[in-house]
């Protein structure tokens, strides 16, 4: 069995913590392993503990809606969450259950070896920088930058931004969130799939409008 294979099913069937008492399905994470991008949310929802893959339900519209104007697909980038398994009416995660889970997530950054490292919302913000060693402040004040990090040995740029659920009821939240996108996120991503795999954006660019327009 491969690493990834055993991976998911220690995952599939893990019981290290109370969320497995309540959860129908754990959710992995899905997604590109080799394009060195990793989003990571904070825990499971309804319909993410229904069908075990991350971000399908509101929330995740929103973050698919993102990364496509980005130019690049949900299925180019690696998506997970801080803890796999849902937590009994969408309550936070709790400190203990964090822990529980993190030497799962821990092993997802040994295998995938992310450059780029989306953090949406303030507990995968605070995790991943006390994991690569940072001071975390607040989200309101470290939104929308890139910060260098050292994770397990391993050097990752971390951008932390604002929870999709949190801005889907949140106008000006979700102004930020598409700011974030279009002015830092969008370009470390394009660096980091394409140092990973030499792939470019697939949408267009401001040099693909001045060449169609050119040949007008
Ligand atoms: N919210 C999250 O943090 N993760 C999901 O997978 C869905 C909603
Ligand atoms: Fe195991 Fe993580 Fe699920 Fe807790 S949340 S049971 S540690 S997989």
């Amino acid at each position: 069995m491969s690493e990834w294979d055993s991976l998911v099913n220690s995952i599939l069937n893990c019981k290290r913590c109370r969320l497995s008492q309540y959860r129908r399905n754990p959710v992995p994470g899905e997604g590109n392993v080799n394009a060195g991008v990793m989003f990571i949310g904070e825990a499971p929802g309804e319909k993410e503990d229904e069908t075990g893959r991350p971000f399908v339900g509101a929330a995740g519209k929103l973050l698919i809606e993102l990364i496509e104007s980005t130019g690049f697909k949900r299925g180019d980038v690696y998506i997970t969450n801080i803890v796999k398994c849902r937590p009994p009416g969408n309550r936070d995660p709790e400190d203990d259950e964090i822990e529980a889970c993190l030497p799962y997530l821990l092993k997802q950054i040994e295998l995938i070896k992310p450059r780029l490292i989306v953090a949406l919302g303030r507990h995968a913000a605070r995790t991943l920088f006390r994991l690569g060693g940072l001071k975390w402040v607040n989200m309101s004040m470290m939104h929308g930058r890139p910060y260098n990090a050292v994770i397990n040995g391993l050097q990752v740029v971390i951008i932390p931004t604002f929870h999709p659920a949190a801005a889907l009821y949140n106008p000006g939240l979700k102004d930020e969130l598409r700011r974030d996108f279009e002015e830092v996120i969008k370009k470390h991503m394009s660096q980091a799939i394409k140092a990973s795999t030499g792939v470019k954006a697939r949408g267009k660019t401001i040099l693909d409008f001045l060449n169609d327009s050119s040949r007008r």
